[in-house]
């Protein structure tokens, strides 16, 4: 027998779960948000460093931010929008990367963003790497930007699925941190932390939620883990769900990691501008100088190198951040900089990666991903999200949609007529 009984369980208290659980608490529905982790968030993590400046070691952005629900959030809860422009709409420092190479390139990725609608709207679904111009001496920056963007170069890619995100190209930030925003949207919701859920049992009439300190029983459950969780099969369907875990494996999670650096004599810089440690590979960093005018470098690593970097421990990250800066800089650089924090989210257990892509063939999956199986079990979360995937915004609407889902099964067994025998 379950130990605990709620109407509804949400399984993960990151954008998406804190989101659904939100609407489900204040639509007056009892539910109960179960979190593996000490804290609330998941990929949204704010940490204040030792000045007291806001980081954000997941999301930052507030991407699309003219129509992005966090942006709103925010405002009501008192925090500062800074609207200024993003460092990759700015030109770069040009060590390393003069001004006509810096249009020269930008000229070759918007081809290439052109080739690649074009495949993605006209062929059947093919690796987006297909768009690149074979010998465009571009070719290794323009892979490092997939990296920053979908966390894998771009011949995992799938095209069909890149080209139905959707940007209104406005990008802004919370300057006490979108994870502080994230984490404070939770505040007073009924939650379990530090609790692993580890199956669903849906056999019987109600569902057996099993987790870390014993069974809860539910109508409804909205399952709000990253895919990668689904996909390793770390989370037991009892019937099993194979479907489900197929469209959890077409959208692996890319890796993304960041790590900010304090930086002396920061006023020599421009604020909020970047500057890539090479330009002639994938396998590089990008640095942005100054981020929100704050003596820092918040760097940037993304794919197959934030994968080798991870393996070598945090401290890899740093020593190869001083390398690339050193040789643009010169070798007194490395005086300069001292690193403050980064968080590896590949090992991190709970999100095994930074934000989901699909495998080219797999654009379907998010759907697939997305749907309800017997009116009981939801799911939400970033990869779900069709438009909007990879992103803060999108896990928050996937949140929404499921409970909205939750709440118009819930009408329709409150109107299945009673059989009075
Ligand atoms: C480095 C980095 C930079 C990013 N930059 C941006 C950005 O600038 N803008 C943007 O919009 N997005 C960005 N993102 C992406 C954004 O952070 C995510 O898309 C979003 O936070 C995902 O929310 P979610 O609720 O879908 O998943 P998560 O936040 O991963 O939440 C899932 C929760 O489930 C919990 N969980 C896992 N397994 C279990 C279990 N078995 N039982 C119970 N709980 C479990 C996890 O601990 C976690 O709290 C970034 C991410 C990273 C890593």
């Amino acid at each position: 027998m379950a130990s605990d009984d709620v109407e509804v369980v949400i399984v993960g208290a990151g954008a998406a779960g804190i989101a659904a659980a939100r609407r489900l608490h204040d639509s007056g529905v009892g539910c109960l948000l179960v979190e593996a982790r000490p804290r609330l968030g998941g990929r949204a993590l704010t940490v204040i460093d030792a000045s007291g400046f806001a980081l954000d070691l997941g999301c930052g952005w507030l991407h699309s931010a003219d129509r992005n629900p966090w942006r709103d959030i925010a405002k009501r809860q008192g925090a500062s929008i800074d609207e200024s422009l993003p460092s990759w709409m700015r030109p770069s420092l040009e060590f390393g990367f003069s001004r006509a190479e810096q249009h020269e390139f930008g000229e070759a990725m918007e081809s290439f963003f052109a080739r690649l609608e074009h495949v993605a709207q006209n062929t059947s679904d093919v690796p987006s790497s297909v768009a690149l111009e074979p010998g465009c001496r571009w070719n290794g920056l323009i892979n490092a930007v997939s990296t920053y963007i979908s966390g894998a170069e771009w011949d995992q890619i799938s095209a069909k699925d890149f080209d139905h995100y959707q940007d209104s190209g406005i990008n802004w930030r919370v300057v006490e941190g979108l994870g502080t925003v994230i984490r404070a949207h939770g505040a007073g919701l009924p939650v379990r932390l530090g609790c692993r859920v580890t199956g669903i049992d849906h056999r019987g009439k109600r569902l057996r939620i099993e987790t870390a300190e014993g069974a809860i029983a539910a109508d409804q459950v909205i399952i709000a883990i990253p895919a990668s969780l689904l996909a390793k099969e770390q989370f037991a369907f009892t019937p099993a769900l194979p479907r489900k875990i197929a469209a959890a494996q077409g959208l692996p999670l890319g890796l993304d990691d960041k790590l900010f650096m304090a930086l002396d004599g920061a006023e020599e810089f421009d604020s909020d501008v970047r500057l890539f440690g090479h330009t002639d590979r994938a396998a590089t960093g990008v640095y942005q100088f100054r981020p929100l005018g704050r003596p820092q470098i918040e760097a940037y690593f993304g794919g197959k190198l934030a994968a080798e970097l991870e393996a070598g421990g945090d401290g890899a990250f740093f020593d190869f951040a001083v390398s690339e800066l050193t040789g643009l800089l010169g070798s007194d650089f490395s005086r300069r900089v001292k690193p403050i924090q980064i968080h590896r989210w590949g090992v991190d257990p709970f999100s095994l990666g930074s934000y989901s892509y699909a495998l080219p063939g797999f654009a379907d999956c998010r759907r697939a991903l997305a749907a309800p199986v017997e009116e009981r079990l939801f799911f939400a979360g970033e990869a779900c999200s069709v438009n909007d995937f990879s992103t803060a915004h999108g896990a928050w609407q996937t949140g929404v949609t499921a409970a909205d889902q939750v709440l118009a099964a819930r009408k329709n067994a409150a109107r299945v007529p009673s059989v009075s025998v």
